[in-house]
């Protein structure tokens, strides 16, 4: 007697074949037959007309405490997704020393959000502990994050690391793999990655191959400096002898638009050499970050108390004013080109902006009668430095291409705010794949946005034995209507679920029944599962 059969569905398994039709048998958690079944089952699933495949792998996105303040994680169950991969862009909530914790905290929040939970954790694994602890719907695995380490160091110091820094930032790196994460995350965006060279990080890089652990980047420009950034890091793979993943790869602002064709050429250049590099990719035109990340790099020196501090005098006041007026050479100025209009504010943190949430910076300057520059530094003192953003700086055709290119995974890239209007990204990112990319444009076949969702992320973030319909894989299936499947978050309109997506069963048990969250919490932390070791 099998525990739950899903019959009569088109089962698109994950490897990208052709769906086949059949039933999926489920047993103690695992999928234990697959084809035209027979046996009997307590629990009956109809997918008659619908798609029975692997649950989606969010592999890159920024839940790290979100997922302990709404452990049932309904956002993105709703979407399919039955696994997170947290800890990306060198943001994570762990390491920290009790002197360093508010520092981390401040860095990480405008990303990750504000949790209730007291961070009762020090250590990475400290964390795993919580998350494996605190009961949750979906499956999570993570990274250990740069900007976590270097602040625990060194905090926000603008300079490079000491020999003993660096063996300490080696050694919580170490600590964290030792435990179970899947690889290290730099964001070399944000201070202090911005203030990190790459020698430095391929020395940090350097602890990696012995545990298998993948490299995962956010480069250090995503606009004018796109081609040397993405050299950057492949410059420091090829050095280390590190698998590299590029993460939200994109040609940010208008005069770089149509690079992403160059930056994909360098991928398969070092594939070529016999460099393993892959890149991840969200179905949107507009980014979100923080606010802060506009401005230029050295006004982030020391921390956000210092950078309100330089806010508050007329004479650096003038110096932002003139830098974000012109074009840089030394920072991606992106803002320069885009213009304050595709800057939107996403969530703030008092109730007095609160109505200025899904606003652009040129409208909140003419409402306020202020210079967009002077606008955004006095939001930012208002805020204390919190201040969230949906950035229009993409073109629809550079997005498509890259979700087009074969060796490109889906994932979101979803920051949680509990107030205002997030990107919709967090809402819609996998249906849309097949609303707008599969049925619509005709990008991608079902088969191979399925693949791109399930089997070649779990791959990727050796999940183990995941992201395939095939007999002994644990039972993470959605089942969704390939007619129907549609994001309907906007970016006015954000919180929406999607439609199309009727069951999801996470390790064997059933988490969405009939669109509704059943409560189940069968998630668990997942620690990398390497095939070639036993760490
Ligand atoms: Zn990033
Ligand atoms: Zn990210």
């Amino acid at each position: 007697m099998l525990d739950l059969i899903i019959k009569n569905g088109k089962i698109v398994d994950g490897t990208g074949n052709p769906w086949l039709a059949g039933d999926v048998g489920i047993q103690q958690g695992a999928i234990v037959a697959v084809g035209q079944l027979s046996q009997e089952a307590h629990r009956t699933i109809d997918a008659h007309g619908q798609v029975i495949a692997p649950g989606f792998i969010d592999g890159h996105c920024h839940s790290d405490l979100m997922i302990l303040d709404y452990p049932n994680s309904e956002i993105k169950l709703q979407q399919g997704v039955t696994t997170e991969v947290v800890g990306n862009c060198g943001l994570a909530p762990a390491p920290f020393f009790p002197e360093t914790a508010s520092l981390l905290q401040t860095y990480v929040e405008p990303i990750l959000g504000k949790t209730s939970w007291e961070w009762p954790w020090n250590t990475v694994e400290q964390y795993m502990q919580t998350v494996a602890k605190a009961s949750i719907s979906e499956n999570i695995a993570t990274y250990v994050a740069h900007g976590a380490l270097r602040i625990a160091v060194m905090g926000f110091a603008n300079r490079p690391a000491t020999r003993e820094e660096l063996d300490r930032m080696k050694g919580l790196l170490e600590e964290g793999l030792r435990a179970g994460a899947i690889g290290f995350s730099i964001g070399l965006l944000y201070a202090p990655g911005s203030y990190t060279s790459r020698e430095e990080i391929a020395e940090l890089c350097s602890v990696l191959p012995q545990y298998n652990g993948l490299f995962s980047t956010h480069i250090r420009g995503e606009g004018n400096n796109l081609i040397p950034s993405i050299k950057e890091v492949i410059w420091i793979a090829e050095k280390t002898g590190v698998s590299l993943h590029i993460s939200h790869l994109k040609a940010a602002g208008k005069a770089n638009w149509g690079k992403i064709l160059e930056a994909l050429e360098l991928v398969e250049e070092a594939r070529g050499r016999g460099m393993d590099v892959t890149v991840d990719v969200y179905p949107y035109n507009a980014g979100s970050t923080m606010l802060t990340t506009v401005l230029p790099p050295w006004v982030l020196e020391g921390g956000i108390e210092c950078t309100l501090d330089a806010f508050r005098d007329p004479q650096m006041r003038r110096r932002v004013r003139e830098e974000l007026g012109s074009e840089q050479k030394d920072w991606d100025n992106l803002v320069y080109s885009t213009g304050w209009s595709s800057v939107i504010i996403s969530s703030v943190q008092t109730a007095a902006n609160r109505h200025l949430e899904g606003k652009h910076i040129e409208e909140i300057s003419e409402l306020r009668g202020q210079h967009p520059v002077d606008c955004v530094m006095d939001l930012l003192i208002e805020e204390g430095g919190k201040i969230s953003i949906v950035y229009f700086h993409m073109s629809d055709t550079d997005v498509k291409e890259v979700i087009r290119y074969e060796k490109s995974l889906i994932a979101s890239d979803s920051l949680h705010c509990e107030t205002g209007k997030p990107h919709p990204r967090l809402y819609g990112s996998f249906p849309r794949i097949f609303a707008k990319y599969v049925r619509e444009e005709k990008t991608l076949s079902l088969e191979q946005a399925v693949r791109k969702m399930t089997s070649f992320p779990v791959q990727r973030f050796k999940l183990g034995k995941r992201g395939l319909i095939v007999p002994g894989y644990i039972a993470d299936i959605v089942v969704f209507d390939p007619d129907t499947i549609s994001d309907t978050a906007t970016y006015q309109d954000p919180r929406q679920y999607p439609t199309g997506i009727s069951q999801v069963i996470v390790n064997g048990e059933i988490t969405l029944a009939n669109g509704q969250h059943t409560q189940a919490r069968p998630g668990a932390f997942i620690p990398a599962q390497h095939q070639c070791c036993n760490h």
